[in-house]
């Protein structure tokens, strides 16, 4: 999900931060590197991995998604969201979405781009 305002379809969206799990390593946290994860937002899964909450629910919400689905989303930590996010449909803000933003957009009624 994107943080930008105006046309970015991602800030009237953000079903990708209420489809998938969100998993990365630890190395990602803040207690490890300045700007990272805030580490109270996550759970441990493994040595390796670290999930941001909620998102395994089942029905999958992230804890720092803020808004409503559809309407108006933002990211209550932009700044330090995780790679998985950093990486996720790249050009979905410019209005080129791909099948897993696509997927995510079904799950939560909404067309794909
Ligand atoms: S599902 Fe696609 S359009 Fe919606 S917030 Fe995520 S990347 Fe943006
Ligand atoms: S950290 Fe932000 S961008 Fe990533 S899933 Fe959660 S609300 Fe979405």
């Amino acid at each position: 999900m994107s943080a930008a305002a105006g046309s970015d379809p991602c800030t009237r969206c953000g079903a990708c931060c209420a489809a998938f799990r969100v998993d990365f390593h630890p190395a990602c946290l803040a207690s490890r590197e300045a700007d990272g994860v805030p580490d109270a937002l996550t759970v441990p899964v493994t040595a390796q991995l670290v999930r941001m909450r909620g998102t395994d629910a089942a029905e999958p919400r992230c804890i720092a998604l803020r808004g409503e689905i559809g309407v108006a989303v933002e990211c209550g930590i932009y700044d330090r969201r995780p790679p998985p996010c950093r990486d996720f449909a790249p050009y979905a803000p410019l209005g080129m979405g791909d099948e897993a933003c696509a997927r995510a957009r079904r799950r939560h009624g909404l067309a794909p781009l």
